[in-house]
Order: structure tokens, then sequence, then C-alpha cells
């Protein structure tokens, strides 16, 4: 069956909902599930063939699975790169990232301010090959040349990062690592491709955890990596058919359909955010909001440029923000009654997801962190965050007076 192509040059809305692998002869209009293993081959020969890679086709899912690919070329339409890879976490691109750039003896400049578990990785666990990493600070982009070394082969940042939003300037990171010789990689699991395309200011690796924003629903565990093809073919593919971090099926079907909301939840999500962050800040038991959506946030201007692919400048669905206290005691006492008499939000660290999450950094993501990593990090006792959902803003706002209106 020869189905009808797409024409050219549709804008990203409708790449959202209809870019996939060609439907199967049976003219599902929903994408389908092929959720299997392995592929049964027509014959002996088709088989070599095949498995030399002399003819196109699908052998076994560690090695390609169409509905992987059909999730991998949406996302990749989302984020304007020629094509993207799948993996099975966040997480797992970034390791995957690491196997396929970084050798014994290369340098990493990296955030000090990137999600957790990607500092542990490329600090301890790429260490244990002979890879060096140092960390500098988000926004000051002198810091990051200065720690440019001969040998540095990649800078790794996150934009917005969590949880105190700060932005940094993606376009003039990617002229540093350029000048360098060095790639730019960006974390865009904060704003998604909905708000933001790293790769249209030089970014040559977008990362993403799918787990979060293209779910979008709190489902399922994915990551990926968007860049040039010449990369996913001879560098990516190579590691993932042999080290086996893929996506399974599943997964990706789940976050296929995720994208095809997106633009449409991260500019709600968005909205109340926004809404959420300006009640806080008149709030009396509130003393600071931390959202990139503010005008008095240190990189407003920035964000509203960097953060505006499909429309307006947006901040994102993430606000935090410090309640009252006089003392470490007192600030944790206030921010734990906060979340506590919060009944709509769920307490949990996750963001992403329809429904609004709360927590507390500075006892849960960011708990390993010593007292004076913390502070170094402008992490206080006071600090909470919140991931806004699709829940009324009102329902919202009612949720969190709850507990702020009756602080001391
Ligand atoms: C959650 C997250 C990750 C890791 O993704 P997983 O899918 O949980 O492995 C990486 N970066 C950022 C910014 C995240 O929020």
């Amino acid at each position: 069956m020869i189905w009808r192509e797409l024409p050219e040059n549709l804008h990203p809305a409708t790449l959202a909902v209809r870019t996939a692998l060609e439907k199967s002869q049976y003219g599902e209009n929903s994408e389908a599930l092929y959720l299997t293993s392995s592929f049964v081959q027509p014959t002996a020969e088709t088989a070599a063939r095949r498995f030399a890679q002399e003819e196109d086709g699908y052998t076994y899912t560690r090695v390609g699975n169409p509905t992987v690919n059909s999730m991998e070329r949406r996302l990749a339409a989302l984020e304007g790169t020629q094509a993207a890879v799948a993996t099975s976490s966040g997480m797992a691109a970034i390791l995957l990232l690491g196997m396929g750039l970084l050798r014994n003896g290369d340098h990493v400049v990296c955030s000090q301010s990137v999600f957790g578990s990607t500092m542990r990785l490329f600090s301890t666990e790429f260490g244990k090959f002979g890879v060096e990493t140092s960390f500098v600070s988000q926004t000051d982009v002198a810091a990051w040349r200065s720690a440019i070394r001969p040998n540095t082969r990649l800078l790794f940042a996150e934009t917005p990062t969590n949880p105190l939003t700060d932005v940094c300037d993606i376009q003039a990171l990617s002229d540093v690592a350029h000048n360098a010789d060095a790639s730019l990689a960006v974390d865009n699991c904060f704003c998604s491709p909905a708000l933001q395309q790293p790769a249209r200011f030089g970014a040559d690796f977008v990362v993403h955890s799918g787990t979060k924003y293209l779910d979008g629903q709190g489902r399922v565990m994915a990551g990926a990596i968007c860049c040039d093809e010449r990369y996913v073919e001879e560098v990516f593919l190579p590691i993932t058919r042999t080290a086996g971090m893929v996506l399974s099926p599943f997964n990706a079907w789940v976050v296929l359909k995720g994208m095809e909301t997106l633009a449409i939840r991260m500019a709600a999500q968005s909205d109340c955010a926004l809404a959420l962050s300006q009640w806080l800040q008149a709030h009396p038991n509130v003393t600071r909001v931390y959202y990139p959506g503010l005008a008095s946030h240190p990189q407003h201007d920035l964000a509203m440029r960097q953060q505006a692919a499909s429309g307006p400048g947006r901040g994102g669905a993430v606000v935090s923000f410090d309640v009252k206290g006089d003392s470490p005691a007192t600030l944790r006492r206030n921010a734990f009654a906060v979340i506590d008499a919060a009944l709509v939000s769920s307490i949990t660290t996750n963001l992403g997801d329809t429904k609004t999450t709360i927590s507390h950094p500075a006892s849960t993501s960011h708990g390993r962190l010593t007292d004076a990593q913390r502070e170094a990090a402008g992490i206080g006792q006071g600090l909470v965050r919140v991931a806004a959902g699709l829940e009324h803003l009102d329902d919202l706002k009612a949720d969190l007076a709850r507990g702020l209106d009756l602080l001391k």
C-alpha cells in the first residue's frame, strides 16, 4: 500500500501530530504499536542481507523497531534536528552521549546546576574511565571559557535549571564550544521543544528525558539524543545496538502519543506557572519567587527570547519559592507545612506531569549535597518547588494558600 505523503514545510503543530513512519497495510489512524522483540524474515536470503546491512528491514528490536523509529522521527521534527536516537531513560541518553563522544583523557565542562544524577554520571562514572569534568557557574560565560583545556571535548548545560530556574545563554555557550573545537550538548527536559529548540542556537546535541514533558502524563521512562543524522548512524546506533540501552516499543508509543499534545500542554502549564508565580510574589509569607517568566528574574529577557519556539516567550511550568523563616529549622518547618497542607498537588519530585507536583528540594532531590554545597547552590531549607499541571489555577492557589496563610 502506498499512502499519500506529507507535504514539505509543515508547522511544528502539524509535525507533532503527523510525523511517523508510514501506516501499515491496515491503514490505522493512530500509529501502530509494534510490541515485538523480533521480526520474521521472508526468506533466509533476505535475513542474510539484512544482517549484513545490505538491505533495510527490521530484524530485532534492540537493533531497530518501527514504533521507536516513529517516536525518534517525531521528536527530531520538533527539535529541528536531522535525526534522533531513543534511549530507555533520560540518564541512558546522557550515558550514550558520553560513550559516543568521550575517550580516556578527554575533558568536559559542565554546569554546576545540572540534574544531580547527571553530575554523578560525569564526575563518578565517566571519571572511572579517565574522563575529567570541571563544573562551572550556569550563567557565567567567562567561567565556561576559562575552564576550557586543550583536551576539552564537550560542554554540557541544562536550562532552565532545577529547582532555581537559572537560564544560560545557549548561543554564547555554543560559541565557546565551537571556538575550542568542542561540542555543546543541552538537556532540554524542562522546556521541551515546544518552548525551546537548542539546536537553533547552535547546540550540537539535544538531550531529553522523555519521562517528563514528552510523555507528559507521568507514565513511562524514556530518553533521547537529537542531532545530525551522521552522529546517529555512525556513533550512537552502533552503541545502542551493542550496549542495549534502547527504548521499549511500548514506552516509545506512549511518548509518541504524548508529543501530539505537547505544545498545548506546555503553553497551558507555563501560563498556570506564570499566574502562580505572580500570586506567590504578592503573598506576605513568601520571600522570593524563582520563575523565568517574571520580570524580576535575572535572566528574564534571555529566557523570553530563548524559550519562544512556538509563540511568545514562556517561562516553563516549574516555579520555586522561599517561604519566610528566620532560621534553617523554621524555614524547613514552614516549607514542610506548606507541602503537607496541599491536598490537590502530589508530594513527589517528578515533574512534567498533568498532575501538579510539590517538593522540598533540600531534603529530596538535593538531599545528598552537604550543607555547604546546598548553600553554594542557593537551595535553602525554605525552598519549595512546584511543577504546574493542568488543574484549575484557583484550586492550585487555594492548595498553596492552605499552608502559606498559616505560617508564623
Ligand atoms: C529527570 C531528568 C533527567 C533524567 O531523566 P530520567 O528519564 O529520569 O532518566 C535528566 N535531566 C533532567 C533535567 C531531568 O529532569
